[in-house]
């Protein structure tokens, strides 16, 4: 399968770009804009791949797009790209808005332009699979029922809001005109090569530099939390055997308040003997409760049922071999984060330091 992946150089992308090229056949098309969260060299390891290739371009882009399924003829396209951050979707929604629903639009015309000119058996064959959240959902109440995917759509954030509106135009693009789509709504990821914004990096970047680490409000909203490289699997399987026109949850069945995912990584980062900076007797003693975000969801958690017993995909890690594993990355790639910090990491593409701020 020759697949088309948007926002293969974010975090996710990247982990399900290293390991369609390192675990199946499959030939890789990466379409990335690069913006601050997009990083090549998260995907050094994969670059010189005769299956890899890589185009900087904006999804909103629809010349370039179609330049781009005419001359490569995917068979699949993986539809990644997106501002992904909800802190910086309160500050600032306009780019959620342009990328998420009309950069998401702008692909879908492009895959269905292409798809329309394929002969039979390919039209059959094709795919286009749409990666979402499961924040489109909203929140839940602490004896709700997990997610499933017939759960209401109740978005609260402008990142979940316009994931939730891309979601809705990917089905409708299946139902009024027949592109093959599948969908996959997923819980909180986490692990190597994530970007330093997101809370678990944010937490053990900011305790090796001895810096407080801030937990919103009282620390007690709670995530289901999955191991990148789990999604990764749960993400080829949906596109590979997923059945045309679903939705498949996916879920890491592990739901922490977010007071105890820090615990977890100063204990972590105890027993792996990383560094303390002087005048730090204990990682935890580093912890501040900061104002709440606004409009803050309590508590999110997925029923992955459904892929479980369709698709046979269960996770492989439990959150604390996933975040023991992640803790030693971070401990063992200095070089990848300290570049991603400084700005270096995009300096080749942009000329000078024009990343937005790491989260203070
Ligand atoms: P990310 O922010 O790390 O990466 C996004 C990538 O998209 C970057 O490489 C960026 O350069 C690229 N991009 C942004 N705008 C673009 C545009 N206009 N054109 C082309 N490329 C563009 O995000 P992530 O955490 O890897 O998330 C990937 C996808 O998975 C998103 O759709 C997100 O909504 C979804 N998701 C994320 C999580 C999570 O916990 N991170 C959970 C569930 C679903």
């Amino acid at each position: 399968m020759k697949i088309l992946v948007t926002g293969g150089a974010g975090f996710i992308g990247s982990a399900l770009v290293r390991y369609l090229i390192n675990e199946t056949e499959c030939e890789v098309i990466n379409v990335d804009k690069l913006t601050y969260a997009g990083n090549l060299e998260s995907l050094a390891d994969v670059a010189d791949s005769p299956r890899y290739c890589f185009y900087q371009v904006d999804i909103c882009d629809r010349n370039a797009l179609d330049e781009i399924f005419a001359r490569l003829q995917p068979d699949a396209v993986m539809h990644l790209a997106a501002e992904s951050h909800v802190d910086r979707s309160i500050d600032g929604p306009q780019a959620f808005i342009e990328t998420n629903i009309v950069g998401t639009y702008t692909l879908l015309e492009a895959a269905r332009g292409y798809w329309n000119r394929l002969d039979a058996p390919r039209q059959a064959a094709f795919r286009f699979h749409h990666v979402s959240t499961d924040e489109v959902y909203g929140d839940l109440e602490p004896e709700d029922p997990a997610f499933t995917e017939t759960t209401a759509y109740a978005p609260s954030s402008p990142y979940s809001a316009t994931k939730a509106s891309s979601d809705h135009l990917v089905r409708a693009w299946h139902r009024t005109f027949g592109l093959p789509v599948v969908l996959s709504n997923c819980s909180n990821n986490y692990g190597p090569f994530h970007f330093p914004e997101k809370l678990i990096p944010h937490i053990i970047l900011n305790a090796l530099y001895g810096k407080p680490l801030p937990v919103y409000g009282d620390g007690g909203q709670i995530r289901d939390w999955l191991f990148v490289e789990d999604h990764a699997r749960a993400l080829y399987a949906v596109v590979s055997r997923g059945e045309v026109g679903l939705t498949y949850n996916i879920g890491g069945h592990n739901e922490k308040t977010n007071l105890q995912v820090v615990h977890t990584l100063c204990d972590l980062l105890e027993v792996r003997g990383a560094l303390k900076p002087a005048g730090v007797e204990r990682f935890r003693g580093l912890i501040t409760f900061v104002k709440d975000r606004p409009g803050h969801d309590k508590r999110y958690a997925v029923d992955a049922g459904k892929i479980q017993q369709d698709l046979g995909w269960t996770p492989q890690e439990t959150f604390e071999s996933g975040l023991r594993k992640t803790v030693d990355w971070y401990l063992d790639n200095r070089s990848w984060w300290t570049r991603v910090l400084s700005g270096d990491y995009a300096l080749e593409r942009i000329g000078e330091h024009q990343n937005e701020a790491v989260e203070a």
